[in-house]
């Protein structure tokens, strides 16, 4: 089946929807293609918030919050390797963000601390509740508001190219085969955390490892944009997250460690710093016997965090009234978990030098049942790289072009979050350039 229109969003999660509703509102017409029976992508899986500075509820609350201090901590978060101009872009429109969900019915509340972050920027829902979800359905009810198509189950394949510009998109659905006509694309087919091979490719040492993505998180959209030429930045910056429970590919929120948990492997014993960052704590749980660990907290932790609930009622928590009963649920020697545990409180009471230079999430030591553990190893979490981009959110060639045409948003491109995305960054990512790429490609449309 032909389709003509002037834009092809490739991808319905959050980059992709943002683009569709813009390039709608821009007076373009719009359709989507998702490979997925559903939307959402990874984005509907995002549970924390949104950063932004200089917003009015920022202000309304007091927090002196700056563009420059918001720059500053992505960079460092990044270890300095990310696009400077990318993250000025997407820090310059992060308020503006904020006003643009409000206006299409995502009002953000909820203010609070993401990791390495200097001020309170992170903006959630009422009651902090998680972002994803609520941002996917407030999409969801524009896109079918505004008369968008999204054709489920439809997989992009390749970009049409002709005489040097984008001509159009096919697709494999279901039941048929299509060929969208149109002058622009927007790339926005998330990252590939979910693509085993290509994970391997660029980094062997990620080999095996389970992901929290989605299924559809495979690097399409990276592969079809190499083949018409695209440069591609930072491919192996890929982020674990430490603590996923397997079975289920469950993440363990860092606060369950940041509220004083420790980590101990099968022989009971702690082995690393339990804060350090993501990357370095996973390589020491994979040295560990078994490529796992356990966290271990009691009563004290589960009442201080709301999250506990959902991992208790997902059934992945043991739980015993002393910590002997609990070792042996988990098979490991009593005398030597009890020791540990021990050494643990003590440092906490004493104030003293941690083994492993821990520094936080020791206020409370664990002492009060019941006890807990949950069973814990990586998993690949975030792929910082991807499709090179600029400001404005063309996608560019391997000689350092535009390929005219060609727009991409989100964790499809790289560059903004450099060797590591910090926590609340994915969000702000996706929506401000998910706006950019519509906005350039309707300019586009429009003078050619
Ligand atoms: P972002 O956070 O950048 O928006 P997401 O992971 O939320 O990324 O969304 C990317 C979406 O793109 C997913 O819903 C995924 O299923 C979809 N997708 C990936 N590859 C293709 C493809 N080849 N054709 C159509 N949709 C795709």
């Amino acid at each position: 089946e032909m389709i003509a229109v002037d834009v092809c969003v490739i991808g319905a999660g959050g980059a992709g929807m943002t683009a569709a509703i813009e390039a709608k509102a821009a007076g373009l017409s719009v359709v989507i293609l998702e490979k997925m029976p559903m939307a959402g992508g990874n984005t509907v899986k995002a549970t924390g918030g949104i950063n932004a500075a200089n917003t009015p509820l920022q202000k309304q609350l007091g927090i002196a919050d700056t563009v420059e201090s918001f720059v500053a901590d992505t960079m460092k978060g990044g270890k300095y390797l990310n696009n400077e101009a990318l993250v000025r872009t997407m820090v310059e429109n992060s308020a503006d963000a904020i006003a643009w969900l409000d206006s299409i019915g995502a009002p953000l509340t909820n203010l609070s601390f993401s990791g390495g972050a200097t001020f309170k920027r992170m903006h959630a829902p009422e009651g902090g509740a998680p972002i994803g979800n609520y941002i996917v359905n407030t999409f969801l009810n524009n896109i079918e508001s505004n008369g968008i198509d999204i054709l489920y189950n439809t997989k992009a394949t390749e970009i049409l190219m002709d005489q040097g510009k984008v001509s159009g998109v096919l697709a494999k659905g279901k039941e048929k085969d299509y060929k969208i006509a149109c002058e622009a694309v927007v790339l926005a087919t998330g990252g590939f955390g979910a693509n085993e091979a290509m994970v391997e490719e660029y980094d062997k040492k990620l080999a095996g490892y389970k992901t929290t993505n989605t299924p559809g998180a495979t690097g399409d959209g990276i592969i079809m944009a190499q083949d018409i030429g695209a440069n591609v930045v930072d491919m192996d910056q890929i982020q674990t997250h430490s603590t996923v429970e397997q079975e289920n590919s469950i993440m363990i929120t860092e606060s369950v460690r940041g509220q004083g948990a420790i980590l101990v492997n099968r022989n009971g014993e702690r082995f690393y710093n339990e804060l350090s960052t993501r990357n370095s704590l996973s390589n020491a749980i994979l040295e560990q016997e078994g490529s796992s660990a356990y966290l271990i907290f009691d009563q004290q932790l589960r009442e201080k965090l709301s999250a506990v609930e959902s991992y208790i009622n997902a059934d992945i928590v043991k739980e015993a009234n002393n910590l002997s009963e609990l070792a042996s649920d988990i098979n490991v020697d009593p005398d030597k978990l009890i020791q540990t545990v021990a050494n643990w409180n003590k440092t906490i009471t004493e104030k003293g030098q941690d083994l492993f230079n821990r520094t936080t999430g020791m206020e409370t030591t664990i002492s009060k049942a019941p006890y807990y553990a949950i069973k814990v190893a990586p998993a690949i979490h975030h792929t910082m790289g991807g499709v090179e981009i600029n400001t404005k959110a063309e996608v560019i060639s391997t000689d350092g072009k535009p390929i005219k045409g060609l727009f991409a948003a989100g964790e499809v491109t790289g560059g903004i979050h450099g060797a590591n995305r910090i926590g609340g960054n994915a969000v702000c990512d996706i929506v401000v350039f998910g706006r950019i790429a519509a906005k350039s490609a309707a300019e586009y449309v429009k003078t050619h």
